[in-house]
């Protein structure tokens, strides 16, 4: 399948399909969160302008494929009105990706979904110079492969012990998958060096000798998919949603103004860049917010 950007395809998110007769039309779904009516509507607008098929896609969307040139501005006007318009793709801000989060997942640490939707409101559909996805996980699991995108956010929950309360019972050692925790004497011990922040233990203990500390939301930026893939870097974790927020405004600031057209982001950065960012973050965002230990 082809990218093309003239024509009735200029438009973000319609894709010509080999053979250049027909379209996939990319709908925009922050964090793929779609109500059933919306649903239905969308298969309808299958049956009626496609030829009855749904494509779901990576990034939490959904694709009608196979629509007919003529056909693509009632379908968009139509999308449009269901509240599920024409998405975005190439060098834009394209679907927002999210894990279930704290409504759902018992190991949520923060409010993906929440998050994400605020950042699709200021961001989606933007024109960039290269191709921007943003993903967010509530927790290091990283469902949504939030290291594979350009801005990658991860809730995280720092442990707190009470080792006075411990009954000793490794409880929370079995469930650490890290081997972060120990029984020693009959008192949990945290190896700080191996955990990962999930915060699974907090959710374990049945005598809460481990408690949660304020979530963390930590940043990456420039992972990328593909033929190459590689781990978006750790820029920054800091506390606060608001803050997480700011960082994601200074981040993607930086793309727009100093990203390199026709390079993937992730083959821009060094270690120079990285120091750099760092260094501007570090002059915006409120000190006591930055976790100086992860
Ligand atoms: S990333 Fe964590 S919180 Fe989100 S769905 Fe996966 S396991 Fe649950
Ligand atoms: S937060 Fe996670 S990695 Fe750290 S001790 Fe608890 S279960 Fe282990
Ligand atoms: S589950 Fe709670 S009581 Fe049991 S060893 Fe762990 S911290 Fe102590």
């Amino acid at each position: 399948m082809k990218l093309v950007t003239t024509g009735i395809d200029a438009l973000p998110g319609v894709i010509v399909e080999e053979g250049a007769q027909r379209y996939t039309v990319r709908l925009r779904i922050p964090a793929g969160v779609i109500t059933p009516v919306q649903m239905k509507k969308v298969a309808d607008l299958a049956d009626e302008f496609g030829t009855g098929m749904l494509h779901l896609t990576t990034r939490q969307t959904v694709e009608i494929p196979h629509v007919t040139e003529d056909d693509v501005p009632a379908l968009k006007l139509a999308l449009e009105e269901n509240g599920t318009p024409i998405g975005a793709e190439h060098e834009t801000v394209v679907n927002i990706t999210a894990c279930p989060g704290i409504e759902r997942c018992r190991l949520a640490n923060v409010d993906s979904l929440t998050l994400a939707m605020d950042i699709d409101r200021k961001y989606f559909g933007r024109d960039m110079p290269v191709k921007t996805r943003i993903g967010v996980s509530a927790c290091p699991n990283a469902c949504v492969s939030e290291r594979l995108c350009e801005v990658g956010v991860t809730g995280l929950l720092k442990p707190i012990r009470h080792p006075e309360k411990c009954t000793g019972c490794g409880t929370c050692v079995e469930y650490c998958k890290e081997d972060a925790l120990e029984v020693v004497n009959g008192v949990i011990i945290l190896n700080n060096d191996k955990c990962i922040r999930c915060g699974s233990c907090v959710h374990t203990c049945p005598y809460g000798v481990i408690t949660a500390g304020e979530p963390w939301y930590q940043i990456t930026f420039g992972g990328k998919r593909g033929r190459h893939p590689k781990l978006g870097r750790h820029i920054i974790t800091v506390s606060g949603v608001q803050t997480a927020s700011q960082v994601i405004d200074i981040l993607m600031y930086r793309i727009y103004r100093h990203g390199i057209s026709g390079m993937l982001l992730g083959d821009q950065i060094d270690d120079a860049y990285v120091g750099i960012i760092l260094s501007e973050i570090q002059q915006k965002i409120p000190p006591e917010n930055i976790i100086s230990e992860w």
